[in-house]
């Protein structure tokens, strides 16, 4: 019922003309995949890329975008502005976001918010750190993140929402959460979302997986009924391996 979406997040990789250069690759490897599929380039690299991706089966996504709509914010980059490249999806709430930029839950919702007025997918990320999993708050912080972040959003807009359940400690570490411990988290977000909105809400909408998912361990986790789907850092970062995770189930 749930379709599979594997996104790729690029971060602060690939100038423009190597972004370029890959995502001409991309359009063609990924031409046969069957599954959602999703690119976020950095902010330089959109304009071009937007214009190699038009007309393929791969969504454009930002990776960040001002709480507001327009005016003084030096360095940011505006909702409007993005529509106006041809973005249709942001990411929000990153780890990194959170950790080293110091963005709050009430910033978050406040984006998420704009984002959904101006009719962007959302790609809301939450998780723990190593720390509040070793304390044994995992599904209390995963819980109050979903909570503040959605605060506000109708039943009507969740279906813009798609929740990427990113524990910290696998982020870039090459440490992935079991099958098994990742299963278990989505499901306490499925319950958070059911408890929220509704059981239709909750069954319909997308938990992706992210942390050093790679080619190696994306058929696993993807069995597991409630992973919906990845949210990729590293491994989208080349041609096979991208390749390799949109057609996993191949
Ligand atoms: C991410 O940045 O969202 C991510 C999951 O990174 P990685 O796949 O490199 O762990």
């Amino acid at each position: 019922m749930r379709k599979t979406f594997i996104a790729g997040n690029w971060k602060m990789n690939k100038t423009p003309s190597e972004a370029v250069a890959f995502a001409k690759e991309l359009v063609v490897s990924l031409k046969d995949s069957d599954t959602k599929l999703m690119i976020a380039p950095s902010m330089t690299a959109i304009s071009q890329v937007a214009d190699v991706i038009k007309g393929s089966n791969i969504i454009l996504g930002a990776q960040n975008m001002a709480s507001v709509e327009s005016g003084a914010r030096t360095g940011e980059t505006s909702v409007l502005m993005l529509k106006d490249l041809g973005v249709e999806a942001v990411i929000l709430g990153h780890s990194e976001r959170r950790s080293i930029y110091g963005e709050s839950d009430v910033l978050i919702n406040e984006k998420i918010k704009l984002a959904l007025s101006h009719n962007l997918e959302v790609l809301f990320c939450i998780g723990e750190t190593l720390e509040e999993r070793e304390a044994g708050k995992a599904e209390e912080v995963c819980f109050s993140q979903t909570e503040l972040g959605l605060k506000g959003i109708s039943a009507e807009e969740m279906k813009n929402i798609v929740i990427a359940y990113e524990p910290v400690w696998a982020i870039g570490t090459g440490k992935t959460a079991s099958p098994e411990d990742a299963q278990a988290i989505h499901k306490a977000i499925r319950g958070k979302i059911e408890e929220l909105y509704s059981k239709e809400v909750a069954e319909k909408v997308i938990i992706q997986y992210g942390g050093s998912v790679k080619p190696g361990n994306v058929k696993e986790l993807m069995a597991q009924p409630d992973i919906d789907g990845g949210l990729i850092g590293g491994a989208a970062l080349d041609t096979d391996s991208f390749t390799a995770l949109a057609n996993y189930n191949k």
